[in-house]
């Protein structure tokens, strides 16, 4: 089960960064830069997905407490200054349904950022595709199956054609991105991606996945399904440590290497750092909820409220410096590369909030 597609990296991934534009993250962190900006938009979505991060609790509250445009591009000026490259925008809810997104955007545009969108991709429409992609953004469906009935009733959309417009939507999106493949120093790079959630009941799905983007010419990447939020009320999903894969029992670890073209999440500077690649835009990028609060990363943290700061009070010099001291804490105190993915995630979760870690 060899993988011949890993001299693939996705535009603003980390890879990106350090392969192809050949920065060190670890020394522009000791210098005080941040590498990435992490923008959760409010918990707003059309389906209820039965893996989703985001719990029912934080979804009825709507975009109550959300950032206005006019914060959100504050946090974009300021982040620029300290540096950052890449804004990403994936959760709380789907962020397509935010009016403000294209205004946002456009403005990540203007100050050079490299955007990446990750969507259910449902609301799309050829016009946002278009200007998305001449707005420099690097777009991410979300998908699980290609099965119709499958993906709606997984996605609690049953009935409502979520399926359809998804795929009538991917389909504008490749003719719209084509052309847009770089070949840089023999790397192909790619603007234009599904990331598949592995659960224990899509694994056939997953390949078939994988077929049908390399078919399109699509990058194609995994990621093991974390158990938080909605996924803890259904065990059927859960993964083994062991997934068998077309005969063959594959460590659940190994598996995102195996079957995507390459990491969309993982970062070589890491290593270096602390011994072991973790998640580069959590690791080198401040995560802001959508509220303002400073996060562990896109989805951790929501549970600690503002007591890393909130960006519409804290001086975006105290944000760097604690997301510095914060990440490097959270991965000394769990295992892998994900907090969200991690089974000591709730245990270094609790003692932050019992005050017994300190920073
Ligand atoms: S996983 Fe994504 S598409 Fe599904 S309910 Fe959550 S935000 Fe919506
Ligand atoms: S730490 Fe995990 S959940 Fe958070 S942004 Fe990275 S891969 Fe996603």
């Amino acid at each position: 089960m060899s993988n011949k597609y890993h001299q693939r990296v996705l535009k603003a991934s980390s890879y990106y960064l350090e392969d192809v534009l050949e920065l060190n993250l670890d020394k522009r962190a000791k210098e005080g830069k941040l590498s990435f900006i992490l923008l959760n938009q409010p918990p707003i979505c059309d389906a209820h997905c039965r893996r989703c991060f985001m719990p029912e609790e934080r979804r009825r509250l709507g975009a109550k407490y959300a950032l206005s445009l006019n914060e959100s591009k504050k946090v974009l000026d300021d982040a620029r200054e300290y540096g950052a490259l890449c804004l990403e925008i994936s959760g709380e809810g789907e962020p397509t349904l935010n009016k403000d997104l294209p205004g946002l955007i456009a403005h990540a545009h203007k100050l050079g950022y490299l955007t990446t969108l990750i969507t259910n991709g449902h609301s799309l429409n050829q016009e946002q595709i278009v200007s998305y992609r001449d707005s420099g953004v690097t777009l991410i469906f979300s998908h699980h199956s290609l099965n119709s009935s499958k993906y709606e009733s997984d996605n609690g959309t049953s009935g409502k054609g979520s399926f359809e417009k998804k795929m009538k939507n991917l389909d504008i999106a490749i003719e719209a991105y084509k052309g847009t493949i770089e070949n840089i120093n023999n790397i192909e790079v790619h603007r234009l991606a599904i990331h598949a959630t592995l659960q224990k009941d899509n694994v056939q799905d997953t390949l078939d996945l994988r077929d049908y983007c390399h078919s399109k010419g699509i990058f194609f990447s995994v990621a093991p399904l974390a158990q938080l939020g909605c996924a803890i009320d259904h065990p059927e999903m859960k993964l083994e440590e062991t997934v068998e894969i077309n005969g063959n029992a594959v460590p659940l670890v190994k598996v995102p290497d195996i079957l995507g073209d390459n990491s969309i999440i993982h970062s070589h500077s890491s290593a270096r750092e602390i011994g072991k690649e973790v998640c580069g835009t959590c690791f080198y990028g401040a995560s802001i909820g959508y509220d303002g609060n400073l996060l562990f990363d896109a989805h951790c943290g929501y549970e600690i409220g503002d007591k890393f700061g909130n960006v519409r009070t804290t001086p975006f010099s105290d944000i760097i410096k604690i997301q510095r001291a914060i990440s490097q804490k959270l991965f000394q105190n769990i295992d892998g590369f994900c907090p969200a993915r991690d089974p000591k995630w709730n245990n270094f979760l609790k003692k932050v909030l019992d005050e017994k870690v300190r920073f």
